[in-house]
């Protein structure tokens, strides 16, 4: 059995909305764009989405528009993918790592002790679909005793008069905080619709604004399209309309706008995120719990709780009291199956560039166990109930045979499925 990690979901929908887009000629950014604008909107009730070329592009544009600049400083967490803290970078900023927690996500706490009067934003990440602790956070930048240290510098800090709070939301499109939508509990939230993400654009992300109310959300929108643009006053659409040929640049913009033709494969999946895509991934976390769950080395993700759902865009259990050597033979074991696992994150600072512009893994200890424990399993739509069954079976029969595992079960996590 050869079983992909995670293959994009391309159905005949997706084939029919691309060649739509390439019957009607216009390629770039344009109507299929809007419409899945649109869909986010009413998927998240976010206040204002605006498309994009990718997650990074987005986190890029979003620190410029809050005016982030050299000397400030913007809160990461240490396990995370490498944009995170590189689009902090790309506006001569400097990421402030801080260790995350148990359930892979970063600690509030280590949050509060970071906080200086150079800190402009925090980006915190959903890892695997699962939202982070967004009350605490938000409590936490809107003490009197963190509002009063913040030294607002542009328009936009001056507004908002506290440190802007991003979601870095690659993994989580759908994810639920207390019946609404996880991304409504941040300033900005950011997408990826890179080609393995729940919904994909083959490359693209999308910006949710949800701004308190002191921002203009029109005004914003139409100001970020246009930062998307070069600082273009008009885009090609409307300079394509007859008489529209002058245009005017009115600020140095970025040039990261999504196209019309790779909007439209993402179009045709998030028209059946809720009804179909999203079920169908709930369902083989099911199946991986419950098969796993009686396990002593079982570690489950987190999931569901009273507060919080995932959208389950990974499976990344852990193995109680393995090592990272263990794991990867593990991994090797699963690949000669034909199994293709993976493993989410490499921490930061566990990366050459990291290394060399000073951090280290020692400072996350955390990251460090998440990350030499962890395997994330095959979850997506077209994943049938016997390559499920085959990777349950396997994983058992290879922990099992292989490895020395703890004689006693694992305290169960307060972060259970639904049986
Ligand atoms: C995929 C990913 C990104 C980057 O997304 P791109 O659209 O490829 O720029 C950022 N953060 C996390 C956590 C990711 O998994």
């Amino acid at each position: 059995m050869i079983i992909p990690f995670s293959p994009p979901h391309i159905d005949q929908s997706v084939v029919d909305q691309v060649l739509d887009t390439l019957k009607n000629k216009w390629v770039t950014t344009g109507p299929k764009v809007k419409e899945l604008e649109q869909e986010i909107l009413s998927l998240t009730k976010s206040d204002a989405a605006i498309c994009v070329n990718s997650w990074t592009s987005g986190a890029i544009l979003m620190l410029k528009w809050y005016g982030i600049k050299p000397g400030d400083e913007v809160i990461v967490p240490a396990y995370t993918y490498c944009a995170t803290a590189l689009s902090v970078l790309h506006c001569g900023a400097t990421p402030v790592m801080v260790d995350v927690q148990d359930d892979f996500n970063i600690d509030p706490e280590k949050v509060r002790n970071a906080i200086t009067p150079r800190t402009k934003a925090i980006i915190a990440v959903d890892f695997s679909g699962w939202p982070c602790d967004y009350d605490v956070l938000k409590a936490i930048i809107t003490s009197p005793k963190v509002v009063k240290q913040f030294k607002p510098e542009t328009s936009k800090q001056i507004a908002l008069g506290r440190i802007l709070l991003i979601s870095d939301a690659a993994h989580s499109i759908g994810s639920m905080y207390e019946g609404v939508a996880a991304a409504k509990k941040s300033d900005v939230t950011i997408f990826s619709f890179h080609a393995v993400k729940n919904i994909t654009t083959a490359e693209g992300g999308c910006i949710c604004l949800n701004l308190p109310p002191v921002f203009n959300v029109q005004e914003e929108y139409s100001y970020l399209k246009m930062y998307t643009l070069n600082g273009q006053n008009k885009d090609a659409l409307a300079k394509s309309k007859g008489g529209g040929w002058r245009y005017d640049i009115l600020f140095q913009g970025l040039k990261i706008n999504m196209p019309d033709i790779c909007a439209a494969i993402g179009l045709a999946q998030i028209k059946k995120y809720n009804d179909d895509l999203l079920p169908a991934r709930k369902i083989i976390a099911k199946q991986y719990y419950n098969g796993f769950r009686e396990q002593k080395w079982f570690v489950s993700p987190p999931l569901i709780d009273i507060h919080r759902e995932s959208c389950y865009h990974l499976f990344p259990l852990r193995i109680k009291g393995i090592s990272e050597d263990q794991r990867d033979t593990i991994i090797d074991e699963l690949t000669k199956l034909g199994i293709s696992v993976n493993v989410h994150f490499i921490p930061l600072p566990m990366l050459t560039f990291f290394k060399k512009i000073g951090y280290k893994i020692e400072d996350y200890p955390v990251a460090y166990k998440n990350y030499s424990t962890e395997i994330s399993l095959p979850i997506y739509p077209n994943l049938s109930p016997k390559e499920v069954k085959f990777i349950i079976s396997s994983l058992i029969k290879i922990v099992n045979s292989h490895m020395v595992v703890p004689q006693k079960k694992v305290a169960e996590s307060s972060l259970l499925m639904p049986v």
